[in-house]
């Protein structure tokens, strides 16, 4: 009979004492014996775990599905309606993060059948009967590989955000920014969506680090980074082009959005000085401007080109400014010498 042989839980609560990391983790416990049930709701909280008791292999899947889920589950095998080897399958189908691990407890003993549980994803299994300090060991197992599933979580989160974003600003790296062009070029030729982009340069940013210093310097790019993303649509992406180049992507924007888009980064540098430490340091950015209209598609390598020449406009023109390229409907794809007519400087 299962549980025969189990310590009772007040003598396994004293077996060893409880781990502090060991309070409060929710663990479901699904038996459909309500003497089992009650066996270890008594034992889970002994061990300082917060027990949820299910009653069936349905309600077990409703509690493990829902919002903020346990993720530690002891699914009982033989269960009227949906058996724990059901559960098992449904939970490993919908590939939920974070893992959620799972003890099955089976009365059986012929390989073929645990095999059959394994394969449907229970992480253990516990053969009834079995003795509380046994479940207690293997829920401990079970909660490290959690633990150490969530380490790995976080690294790669980490590594994701490293490879991702600029370190000096926190915003989107070079390659990150241009990836999402790629996207939105993408999705605007699909979509036939307008599509426009930015490169907004700092002026004189060599004269800021002669007068100021490299730190003051990239302190500004720091700050200048922020006041940019500050003022971008939460649908635009900002990313660090170069060493003090910065890429607007900007779906959905025709010619005249992405002229106010381009003069709200351009007054969010220069309306106030940058504070380095030391005297405040007034600095400005100059910025190109490329856009297509819906229906003509968009290719990359065209638009980068002419948002360019823009800037180089902008520069010749005394800085501090937004420009654009000239014609209204670019041909397709526009070659270099093309690009060049377009935007005279
Ligand atoms: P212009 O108005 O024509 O753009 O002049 P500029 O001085 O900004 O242009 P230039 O391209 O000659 O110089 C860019 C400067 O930006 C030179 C470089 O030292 C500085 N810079 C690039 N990356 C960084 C960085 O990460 N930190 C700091 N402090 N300076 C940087
Ligand atoms: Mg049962
Ligand atoms: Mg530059
Ligand atoms: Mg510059």
């Amino acid at each position: 009979m299962a549980f025969e042989h189990a310590v009772p839980p007040e003598k396994a609560a004293r077996v060893e004492p409880v781990a502090k990391n060991e309070y409060k983790m929710r663990v479901l416990a699904a038996e459909d014996n309500p003497v089992f049930q009650s066996m270890l709701r008594s034992m889970l909280t002994k061990w300082g775990y917060e027990a949820i008791i299910a009653r069936d292999g349905a309600e077990a899947l409703e509690a493990l599905q829902a919002e903020g889920a346990p993720r530690l589950a002891i699914l009982d095998w033989m269960m009227p309606g949906m058996d724990g080897v059901e559960v098992c399958r449904r939970v490993r189908a919908a590939d939920r993060e974070p893992y959620q691990y799972i003890l099955l407890l089976t009365a059986r003993t012929e390989s073929q059948d645990l095999v059959d549980g394994m394969d449907a994803g229970a992480d253990d299994y516990l053969t009834k009967p079995f003795n509380a300090h046994e479940l207690r060991v293997r829920l401990r197992a079970g909660r490290r590989i959690l633990d150490l599933q969530e380490e790995l979580l976080r690294a790669r989160e980490a590594l994701r955000e490293q490879a991702t974003h600029d370190a000096l600003t926190g915003i989107l790296n070079r390659g990150a920014v241009l990836e999402t062009l790629h996207i939105e070029a993408d999705r605007a030729g699909r979509e036939r969506q307008p599509l426009s982009v930015l490169i907004a340069d700092f002026d004189h940013f060599k004269l800021v680090n002669d007068t100021h210093g490299h730190l003051a310097g990239d302190a500004v790019l720091r700050e200048g980074a922020r006041r940019m993303k500050s003022v971008i649509r939460s649908y635009d992406a900002l990313g660090r082009y170069g060493g003090e180049e910065f890429l607007a992507v900007l779906p959905g924007s025709g010619r005249s959005s992405a002229r106010s888009q381009a003069e709200r980064l351009r007054e969010a540098v220069a309306a106030q000085p940058f504070d380095a430490g030391g005297a405040p340091i007034p600095v400005t950015c100059s910025v190109g401007i490329a856009s297509r209209p819906a229906l003509s598609g968009a290719d990359v390598d065209a638009l980068i080109r002419e948002a360019d020449l823009a800037l180089y406009k902008a520069k010749k023109r005394g800085r501090n400014r937004v420009e654009m390229c000239g014609s209204r409907q670019p041909p397709r794809p526009v070659p270099q010498e093309a690009a060049q007519d377009l935007c005279p400087a």
